[in-house]
């Protein structure tokens, strides 16, 4: 395994009054060094969760019932509670929608961006001060030293959102993970941070797991691209591929939902219909009661990933049907 990440079969179930539900349905993906993969879908689809599982941070009623999540050597999905607290900011970081979640607010700037340095960095007080003056430099945030001394609330919210960037890079993690860290951002900011996360990136040689819904994001910053659909992941290309030969008919609605700024005549075609509940079982294809392409077959039998390529994924039974030859089947769920 020379992948950065490593994720197998990953199986997520969520205890809830209703029984047990699963939220992420038997996944495998990985993650380079220095690769940035984005996870698409609409809400629920599983991509928050999958993010959440590999940092421990699942809700408490959320499990791993099956599969593994290798970084590197280790196995995260085995580990207890204070093990990952150890690599969470330093080997693993995350930055959130809302950097409130992520910032303490009764704590300065500078006591939140030196405490990991100290801890994981083994850095004097005085080293950690100077590092944390440098990352708020390289983060783009004017009179970094001014800063160290203030509350997080005393920030505009871009600001928020580049401290909180500061602090998940601050101890140079292997893989930084991402969850619509740019949605409330206005556009300029946004382009600033993604540029900002690229050139972190090739400075430090992280991976990236990008989770997002804007496919405009999607396509400035991808290498590969995951798309999942009702705890499944659906398809899975390099982003070249994904835009000009997207095979799966829900990755086509998506990509048709787009508004084309050079075409005003293109009509928006959002997909018709809702993402399947959590405990809703659906026979064969998950998609098939919203696909516009359903045959007999994707009503009765859940259809196989079809590789086809080796670097491109699809689950969907259209595979089988416009190919003369069969394909191979990677997953056969
Ligand atoms: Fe549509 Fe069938 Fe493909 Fe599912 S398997 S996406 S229902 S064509
Ligand atoms: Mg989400």
């Amino acid at each position: 395994m020379s992948n950065l990440l490593n994720v197998e079969n990953l199986e997520i179930k969520f205890r809830t009054a209703d029984g047990t539900l699963p939220a992420v349905r038997n996944i495998s993906f990985s993650v380079d060094r220095e690769e940035t993969l984005c996870i698409v879908g609409e809400s629920g689809s599983g991509k928050s969760i999958t993010s959440l599982s590999i940092m421990g941070l699942l809700p408490s009623n959320g499990d791993i019932t099956k599969g593994s999540i290798y970084l590197e050597d280790e196995n995260l999905s085995g580990k207890k509670e204070d093990e990952m607290e150890r690599l969470r900011g330093n080997k693993l970081s995350m930055i959130f929608q809302e950097p409130m979640t992520a910032l303490n607010p009764v704590l300065t700037i500078g006591y939140q961006l030196r405490e990991p340095l100290i801890i994981h960095k083994n850095m004097s007080k005085k080293e950690a001060s100077q590092a944390s003056v440098e990352l708020l430099d390289k983060v783009g945030i004017p009179n970094p030293k001014e800063k160290l001394n203030q509350h997080p609330h005393e920030l505009s919210g871009g600001m928020r959102q580049r401290v909180m960037i500061a602090m998940a890079l601050a101890c140079e993690p292997s893989l930084l993970i991402a969850d619509e860290p740019t949605t409330a951002l206005d556009v300029t900011i946004q382009a600033q941070i993604l540029d900002l996360i690229n050139d972190l990136q090739s400075e430090i040689g992280m991976g990236v797991i990008f989770v997002t819904h804007d496919m405009g994001v999607v396509a400035e910053i991808a290498d590969r691209v995951m798309v999942m659909y009702g705890g499944e992941v659906i398809e899975l290309a390099d982003v070249e591929t994904l835009f000009d030969n997207p095979l799966h008919p829900y990755t086509k609605g998506l990509l048709d939902s787009v508004p084309d700024v050079d075409d005003v005549s293109k009509e928006i075609n959002a997909i018709k219909g809702s993402m399947p509940s959590l405990n809703e079982e659906i026979p064969g294809c998950r998609f098939h009661p919203r696909c516009p392409f359903a045959m007999d077959i994707c009503k009765q039998k859940e259809p196989p990933t079809f590789e086809v390529t080796s670097t491109h994924y699809s689950k969907c039974w259209l595979q089988e049907v416009n190919q003369s030859e069969p394909s191979n089947t990677v997953t056969s769920t």
